[in-house]
């Protein structure tokens, strides 16, 4: 009888394979990756590296894997110190991941490989031009966790810099827990971090815009919200204008233009929405299963097919006559309609220091973050689901947890206060958090019991915070639009908000706040405002 060779699992499945089998079609040239090693240290990373570039040869010969030892001259050559390391077309550009491209990563790690098999950058015309003017060498370093779904975008930003400008920009993808000194020498407490020559330029994802100006300037970069500039350019008039390029503004693009009003996207951010934060979708009709980045790109690139969407827009007033006027970051636009689909976001405590230590201890993102926190005191705040599942990875990963709760009880579903309690995580109830204490990193918190108002202090490394979700609607209720208690916009069941031509769809008006839900608002407002702009063209 023949004996059955034990076959080593592979990587990647058979779904995987067949969406790289289709993606890889979009090679343009052939691609070396090379993969370097040293066998002592990081070995299951090694391996992972290795295995990972293997797979993805088979898939497309095209893909040539190169193997080396740390020790080779090669290495040398292409300056390589850290194990494992994987350089993409290193004879053309200084692009690497310095760590093992797993994960999240993944994500950027296919879309690099695209990206330099078709030497095309893919930035905008803008940010070409600015970059076209760089005249001195940049290194960036962008900090990562396997499971912090918004690195990806950053890394894709850094080497879309150093695919445009080989001769001046290296990038590099730093994969934190197989790197931790580098994190600890760059104060690595919150991911993505970006590192331009030995500066932290930023903590979180940034817009094109906003990398691109931190990679001129070397300046630190703040969020759009909280720049002041306001362009005051007229960029152009259109039936609709669509604020928030989310599930909701992106399906309501695509039934507006069907339907043949002239519509534009603004979007403050990267289009996507929260959606695109999302590891895993296991409830979007048709697709058991689909990675929430992989489920928004394809709206996107649906969405693209019939309007144009304006990136890095963030919409800052709107202002209410015959023709509707909408000021941004970057301009003004005259439209018959407007849909607000800007969302929700996650809740701020408002006290002192959570401002200041944000990426120094105080996190929204435990899947993020989570790992730089191993073996020391955290804080979660909150008594949802939300936050109850992030209490629940952090002591899975080691750290040691405590629960301020203003209440006397959880918010969330059983199954997760049953776990939280069979794990005996500490929680401290009614209690609030009054400050965040640390002068460069998070040392502890002060507290309010609720019943007694008595203060005290609690020693703390980090604070994750889980206390809900905010409406993003102050645009909406600064011209009259009426909200909820709680900021969420109202609408009519067409989605028509009390200001006529003004709808509203998705997150931004509350109740089931899924991507089902705000696709479906998303298309009923495209439609409404369709048939309400006809009739108030025929009344003149
Ligand atoms: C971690 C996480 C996991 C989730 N998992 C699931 C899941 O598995 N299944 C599911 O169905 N739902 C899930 N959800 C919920 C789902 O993501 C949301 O219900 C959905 O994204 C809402 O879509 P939206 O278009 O209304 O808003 P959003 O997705 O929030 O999009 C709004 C967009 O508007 C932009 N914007 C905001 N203000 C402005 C402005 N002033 N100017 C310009 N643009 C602006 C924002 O940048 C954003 O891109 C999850 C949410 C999170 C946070």
């Amino acid at each position: 009888m023949e004996e059955k060779k034990e076959q080593p699992s592979r990587l990647l499945n058979d779904d995987a394979r067949k969406i790289l089998v289709e993606t890889f079609k979009g090679l343009k040239r052939p691609i070396t990756l090379e993969v370097y090693v040293k066998d002592s240290v990081n070995i299951p990373y090694n391996q992972l590296a290795i295995r990972f570039v293997r797979e993805l040869s088979e898939i497309d010969p095209r893909i040539v894997g190169r193997f080396f030892s740390i020790d080779d001259e090669r290495a040398k050559k292409n300056n390589v110190s850290r194990t494992p390391s994987v350089l993409l077309d290193p004879d053309h550009y200084d692009i690497r991941y310095t760590g093992a491209p797993a994960g999240e990563e993944g994500r950027s790690f296919i879309e690099a490989i695209l990206m330099v098999s078709r030497d095309e950058s893919g930035l905008s015309a803008k940010a070409k031009k600015t970059l076209a003017s760089l005249r001195e060498k940049r290194h960036i370093q962008v900090f990562v966790t396997t499971t912090c779904p918004y690195c990806p975008n950053e890394v894709v930003n850094a080497f879309r810099c150093a695919i445009e400008r080989p001769d001046l920009i290296s990038a590099e993808c730093i994969e934190s827990a197989e790197n931790i000194d580098l994190a600890r020498k760059y104060n690595v407490g919150s991911v993505p971090q970006t590192v331009i020559n030995g500066k932290t330029i930023s903590i979180g994802m940034q817009t094109e815009e906003m990398f691109i100006n931190g990679l001129m300037t070397l300046e630190p970069q703040q969020m759009p919200a909280q720049q002041a500039a306001v362009r005051d350019e007229f960029v152009g008039e259109f039936d609709l204008i669509i604020i928030g390029a989310g599930p909701a503004g992106l399906t309501a693009a695509i039934y507006a233009a069907r339907s043949g009003l002239k519509t534009i996207l603004l979007e403050k951010s990267v289009p996507g929405g929260q959606a695109s934060l999302t590891p895993l979708v296991e409830n979007w009709p048709g697709m058991q299963r689909i990675p929430g980045k992989q489920l928004m790109d394809l709206m996107v690139q649906h969405a693209k097919q019939y309007a144009h969407i304006h990136e890095g827009e963030e919409v800052k007033e709107i202002k209410i006559g015959k023709k509707i006027e909408v000021v941004t970051n970057d301009g003004r636009y005259l439209g018959n309609a407007v849909i607000i689909a800007t969302g929700a976001t996650h809740k701020k405590l408002g006290v002192d220091g959570e401002d200041r230590l944000y990426g120094k201890g105080v996190s929204y993102c435990a899947t993020c973050d989570a790992f730089f926190y191993k073996g020391r005191n955290v804080i979660v705040v909150g008594g949802g689901n939300t936050a109850l599942t992030d209490a629940l990875y952090l002591d899975s990963i080691g750290a040691k947890v405590t629960i301020v709760h203003r209440r006397n009880e959880f918010r969330a579903e059983k199954a997760l206060i049953d776990s939280v309690t069979a794990r005996k995580i500490n929680i401290i109830w009614n209690t609030e958090v009054v400050e965040i204490l640390g002068d460069r990193y998070v040392q502890g918190i002060r507290v309010r019991d609720t019943g007694t108002g008595k203060e005290r202090k609690i020693d703390a490394d980090a604070v994750f915070i889980a206390i809900g979700e905010t409406p993003m609607s102050e645009i909406a209720s600064s011209i009259g639009i009426k909200t909820d208690d709680s900021g969420f916009i109202i609408v009519d069941k067409e989605q028509r908000t009390n200001i006529p031509r003004v709808y509203a769809a998705g997150d931004v008006t509350g109740g089931v706040r899924q991507i089902v839900t705000a696709v479906g608002a998303g298309a009923v407002a495209a439609l409404t405002a369709f048939s309400d702009l006809a009739k108030w063209k025929r009344q003149g």
